[in-house]
């Protein structure tokens, strides 16, 4: 079992980590007393959608990247790596 290991910058070029959550917006189109779905929207926010990813700061030049499972944020802050620390 992988338990991860806590790292404070890339692993691969020692940049920061940029860690983002994922919310849902739509944009709403009512419809009009015409019949007709009108041009004007609404943002309406949706939440989150309990997605996050992080990735490298240098991502044009660094192919560091987590997806929602190959990471783990504690409350503290603290980053957890399960992805490149897998077997050090
Ligand atoms: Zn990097």
């Amino acid at each position: 079992m992988n338990l991860g290991t806590a790292i404070k910058c890339c692993p691969l070029c020692g940049g920061r980590i940029v860690v983002s959550n994922l919310y849902q917006y739509s944009l709403d189109y009512k419809m009009r007393k015409d019949g007709k779905i009108g041009k004007r929207h609404k943002n309406v926010d949706s939440g989150s959608m309990d997605v996050s990813l992080a990735a490298c700061e240098n991502y044009k030049t660094c192919d560091a990247r987590w997806e929602a499972e190959d990471f783990f944020v504690e409350p503290d802050g603290t980053f957890i790596d399960y992805k490149y620390s897998e077997g050090v």
